[in-house]
């Protein structure tokens, strides 16, 4: 297992994180938080060091998704990520009501976009993977000028009207020079009890989105509604035995060979 991300970093890089890739998607939904936390839990269980910050001020999940709601403790100044499925997590749903929240401007979002990135004591990673808000908006661009980001890996479902969006994502990301490591397609398919495929949102869109886009493709994952459950549940399905893993697990692979 060679430890080192195949993107180096773009810029600036937080002391003692070796890359920072930000979780994209155009549109809501697609479900880039459940993937940002089963592909973190597939990272560090391929023993690369994995953060996972989940940066979604409008609609944090990492609280549910990991079954955490304990409000991280601080130590020299500095937050205390919680340590959950071998991967650091820490989440803006820990730190911030809510219900102010959603009030926020771009300043101030992109304020706490730049202090949940240095005031958390994240020590050694290999990666930082950060599950940002869908579209494009204050939270990507405070993430650009920083200047750590290495790249940013982008969700979609295979629909056409996710597609669209998630192409003025990849141009919003190009055009700040931030390469796009690749194109995850989720809800890719249903598995049916006989074996066959239910293409519920056509078949093969993301992967020929990403070719158009000259974008590597990175995989598939089907739906399961074990998937689902296993969200609600706070316990992330790549923790276990299931096809979904395997799927989470090539995508790890890829990413990090
Ligand atoms: P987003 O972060 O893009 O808004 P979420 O990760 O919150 O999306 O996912 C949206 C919903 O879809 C959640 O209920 C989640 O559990 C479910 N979900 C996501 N991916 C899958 C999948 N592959 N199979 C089944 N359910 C999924």
């Amino acid at each position: 297992l060679k430890k080192k991300p195949q993107i180096e970093s773009a810029g600036e890089t937080l002391s003692g994180v070796k890359s920072v890739i930000a979780i994209a998607s155009g549109k809501g939904g697609v479900g880039k938080s459940t993937v940002a936390a089963n592909l973190a839990v597939a990272l560090a269980a391929q023993g690369v060091k994995t953060g996972l910050l989940d940066a979604d001020i409008y609609g944090p999940s990492l609280p549910t998704l990991f079954g955490i709601s304990a409000k991280p403790t601080m130590r020299d100044g500095k937050i205390v990520p919680h340590e959950a499925f071998g991967v650091k997590a820490m989440s803006i749903g820990w730190l911030v009501d809510q219900e102010k929240a959603v009030a926020w401007r771009g300043p101030m979002v992109m304020g706490a976009v730049r202090q949940l990135m240095s005031d958390v004591d994240w020590g050694e990673l290999d990666v930082l993977l950060i599950d940002t808000p869908p579209g494009t908006g204050d939270t990507h661009l405070s993430l650009i000028q920083s200047k750590r980001l290495s790249g940013a890996v982008i969700v979609s479902t295979p629909q056409e009207m996710a597609l669209a969006d998630m192409r003025r994502g990849v141009s919003l990301f190009r055009q700040a020079k931030a390469p796009i490591i690749g194109i995850i397609e989720n809800m890719a398919w249903l598995e049916m009890p006989d074996g066959s495929r239910q293409y519920i949102f056509g078949e093969g869109g993301a992967r020929k989105a990403a070719a158009k886009l000259d974008a590597p493709f990175l995989g598939s994952i089907p739906l399961y509604p074990e998937l689902r459950q296993a969200s609600d549940e706070g316990m992330p399905l790549a923790a276990r035995e299931h096809p979904a893993s395997d799927s989470f697990n090539e995508i790890a692979h890829t990413l990090f060979e």
